[in-house]
Formats: structure tokens, sequence, C-alpha cells
């Protein structure tokens, strides 16, 4: 058996997680105040995500770039190449907040999706 401890990230309290393992099962999960936690306690064993969140360059809006978030989490071990996709877009306003930036990116089911007017 083997334990893990991380801090749920999924709500601003921030609970303290121990996760106990036995080989790739999971035997339990503490320290949760919900049931969000034990969700999150798993995803971030066997897949972990992370929601991003950054800017795109803009021609022609009032600001040089526009801020952007992942329509869904994407996975941990592809934010990097993520990000190398979205540094090199450059989207031509006018840029409204919903608008999908980039499509399906990488293949993770997430949209890059604009989250100001621009
Ligand atoms: S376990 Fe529930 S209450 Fe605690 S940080 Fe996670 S989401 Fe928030």
């Amino acid at each position: 058996m083997t334990e893990r401890n991380m801090t749920c990230v999924a709500c601003p309290l921030g609970c303290q997680l121990t996760v106990t393992l036995d080989g790739d099962n999971v035997i339990s999960v503490t320290g949760n105040t919900c049931k969000r936690g034990d969700a999150y306690a798993r995803t971030e064993i066997f897949c972990p995500t992370r929601s991003l969140t950054t800017t795109v360059k803009c021609e022609g809006g009032i600001h040089p770039v526009v801020p952007v978030k992942s329509s869904v989490p994407v996975p941990k071990d592809k934010l990097l190449e993520c990000m190398k996709v979205i540094n090199s877009v450059t989207v031509q306003a006018p840029v409204m907040v919903g608008q999908v930036i980039i499509h399906n990116i990488l293949g993770t089911d997430a949209h890059i999706v604009a989250t100001n007017n621009n």
C-alpha cells in the first residue's frame, strides 16, 4: 500500500486529500469534504488534467491579445504542446466572448474559447 497526498483544487477550500493505493487500485480517498474531491483525486492519479487559461495574439482590436480558456480541462502532459499551438495563433478582431478560437486543440476535445471581447 502507498499513500499520496494532494490538495484538491476543485474549489477554493483546498481540502488536503490522502489517497491510499494498492498498485493501480485506489483503496480510499480521505480528507475530502465533498464528492468532487474524491473524483478529483482519482482523476489526478490516473489522468491528471488542468484548465488552461492564457491569451492569444489579436490584430486590429483594442488590445494586442485576447484572454482565452479551455472549454474543459486538458491532460496535464499536453499543456506545453497546447501552449505552443496557442502561441502560434493570431486572431483578427473583432473577437466576441465565447468565440471558439481553436477547435478541439490537439484532439483533446477541448476548445480554446475567448473569455472577453476585443
Ligand atoms: S473536496 Fe470538495 S470542498 Fe474540498 S476542495 Fe475539493 S471540491 Fe472543495
